[in-house]
């Protein structure tokens, strides 16, 4: 495994007051004082949460996710070294398929549901289960072929479903049933606060490496299964998913005043023709919008060999 590399920045500095205007009016509301730029799509998210954050509490949770995120931020390249062993996928998984959300843990939900783990488990994370992906079920039977599949899960509040949790249970049952496997249920508890807080996403190019959720420790991130999707336009649209969310439900202002940057990882197979590491960075930052694109310091690509 060689040393991942890092884009030190993204265009030019200079951008930064266009882009808080830019990305839903963000520095506008920060004036405010109160950061809170969750639509009603998002409140509820938690069954027991019946108060707002006071910006106090999103700033200490802010430092929470930052701690927890440190080592793997500081030397992803030794962070993955320590826990190689438990994130490596070396033959056919048993996969199951979840949404991109950072708190949709499917390790802690199927044990609820009486599901026995397999050994060779892993999630496919696509955004909404594959509810805006037409062509998901004919990329999930390519890889039932050799793998597999255990069945379909969708989340409480989905934002690839506007929230809707009646169009996330449909999708999740139909889905399965085009399949003819599980539909496995709705996570109704999520493992986040009712905003996101993933400082990143994980943007999986090779299945060789699982879900990093799932070793002690990690950074609480988006997690993306990039292999998966046959078609490049949809892979690019998670991307700015992915990016909307945290800058428009997460941490939002935060990420701004702090100067902290969305960490994009890009987890990729030297060995694997179909995802080079220039076509893959190409695809990335192909999907930047616009406004992010040319802005220094708010989004940091993170490329980490998997061999
Ligand atoms: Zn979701």
């Amino acid at each position: 495994m060689h040393a991942p590399e890092e884009s030190p920045n993204i265009g030019q500095p200079n951008r930064r007051k266009a882009l808080k205007i830019a990305i839903g009016g963000i520095g506008a509301v920060a004036l405010g004082g109160l950061a809170y730029l969750l639509g009603g799509r998002e409140n509820g998210g938690m069954e027991h949460h019946d108060h707002e954050e006071s910006p106090e509490d999103r700033q200490r949770m802010l430092d929470k996710m930052l701690q927890q995120a440190a080592s793997f931020r500081e030397d992803p390249k030794g962070w993955f070294a320590r826990h190689r062993e438990a994130l490596l996928i070396q033959g056919p998984a048993t996969y199951a398929v979840e949404c991109v959300d950072e708190g949709d843990d499917l390790d802690r939900f199927l044990p609820g549901q009486g599901h026995v783990l397999p050994k060779n488990f892993d999630v496919i994370s696509v955004p909404g289960s594959g509810v805006k992906y037409p062509g998901f079920a004919a990329d999930l039977r390519m890889v039932s072929a050799t793998n597999h599949l255990m069945g379909i899960t969708s989340h409480r509040n989905c934002g690839a479903c506007n929230g809707d949790d009646a169009v996330a249970r449909n999708h999740a049952g139909e889905l399965a049933a085009e399949l003819g496997v599980a539909n496995l249920g709705h996570v109704e508890e999520l493992q986040r606060p009712s905003y996101h807080v993933a400082l990143g996403a994980n943007l999986r190019y090779t299945r060789k490496v699982r879900n990093l959720r799932f070793a002690e420790g990690a950074p609480r991130y988006f997690d993306a299964s990039q292999w998966c999707l046959s078609d490049r336009a949809a892979r690019m649209e998670n991307v700015r998913l992915m990016l909307d969310i945290a800058y428009k439900h997460g941490f939002n202002n935060l990420f701004l005043e702090k100067n902290i940057p969305f960490e994009l990882v890009i987890w990729y197979d030297p060995e694997d023709p179909a995802f080079t590491k220039e076509e893959v960075a190409s695809e990335v930052r192909e999907a930047f919008p616009p406004e992010l694109r040319k802005t220094k310091g708010l989004l940091k690509l993170t490329f980490v060999e998997v061999t």
